[in-house]
């Protein structure tokens, strides 16, 4: 958490949240049905970097009943968004560690706006209630009632966190209902993602066995192959504990396969964690995402979005 958020740390937070709001605009632009999700994701990666920040993670393309933590394979060539698709694009931007999380869900049915919608009142209700000393299960509450209003549900078994410095779940977690064991508390000079997630399926997410996504474990590496230790090292000073996916370890030059076996073996190892795609387990359902990011300071700041003034 940080405490005593001084002056120059509220600036690049500011300034992270600025550049993923403008990565979201061009999302919305970009995105239609027939684009390959490849591109798409590498050219979202790319405009962060030439708007000076860096992805705090991998660009999240989670479609339909995906919830999260899908990001295209260095092989995925031809997939692509496909008529009638609900999508969401989880952004994360840092600036010198200081990371700006948020999402959005675009919609190609018809049939699913008032889901989305119901998703994105359920997040501006939730960020007008958000302020220094109030109940993480306050906010919780707020988004379950809207979801429930409108015949949905929340995914309970995701949620808002606190950020801090290289950390995108500091720890405290903002749940999705009024969770009755819930009891933190947002605090001044916090920096916390609020984001509902609703469906029209069973309301939890269960792992899938794919996994796309990695971050290094703060654990001890011993026992590793060279190329291993190699692999790591790069990860180790390019992305420190932040998550990676297979797309930004192409300068290690391995063949696929080598490099799928290596991230494989070392999460084996306890040396990488994984993050596997969440579905809803309703596999025929719909899942939808709306996030921002606040930073608590003298008022509540959303980062990620100008135009929600609190
Ligand atoms: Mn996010
Ligand atoms: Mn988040």
């Amino acid at each position: 958490m940080v405490v005593n958020m001084d002056e120059e740390v509220v600036r690049k937070y500011i300034k992270a949240g600025d550049i993923a709001w403008r990565v979201k605009k061009s999302v919305i632009n970009a995105i239609r049905p027939g684009i390959k999700l490849l591109k798409l994701a590498n050219d979202i990666e790319n405009l962060i970097r030439d708007l000076g920040g860096e992805p705090a993670f991998p660009i999240n393309v989670s479609i339909n009943s995906v919830a999260a933590h899908k990001t295209p394979l260095l092989d995925d060539t031809n997939l692509i968004i496909n008529e009638g698709d609900v999508i969401k694009v989880d952004i994360g931007v840092h600036v010198e560690g200081y990371i700006a999380d948020t999402a959005l869900t675009l919609c190609f049915n018809d049939r699913y706006l008032g889901l989305v919608e119901a998703c994105s009142e359920a997040l501006e209700k939730a960020l007008s209630m958000v302020g220094a000393g109030v109940k993480f299960s306050h906010i919780g509450k707020v988004i379950d009632e809207t979801a429930r209003k409108y015949s949905f549900r929340t995914i309970r078994n995701l949620g808002g966190h606190s950020l801090d410095r290289y950390e995108i779940h500091s720890g405290e977690v903002i749940p999705n209902y009024a969770d009755p064991l819930s009891f933190g508390k947002f605090k001044k000079g916090g920096v916390y993602a609020i984001e509902p997630f609703l469906s029209n399926g069973k309301g939890y997410v269960v792992e899938s066995k794919e996994v796309d996504i990695y971050a290094l474990s703060r654990g001890k590496y011993k026992g590793l192959t060279n190329q291993e230790l190699s692999l790591i090292s790069y990860v180790s000073n390019r992305f420190k504990t932040l998550p990676f996916c297979e797309r930004w370890l192409e300068e290690l030059g391995l063949d696929l396969i080598k490099l799928r076996t290596t991230l494989k073996e070392l999460a084996v190892k306890n040396v990488l964690r994984q993050y596997p795609v969440l579905n809803e387990a309703l596999s025929t359902s719909i899942v939808v995402q709306f996030e921002e990011t606040v930073i608590i300071a003298d008022g509540v700041i959303v980062i990620t979005n100008p135009n929600i003034k609190t």
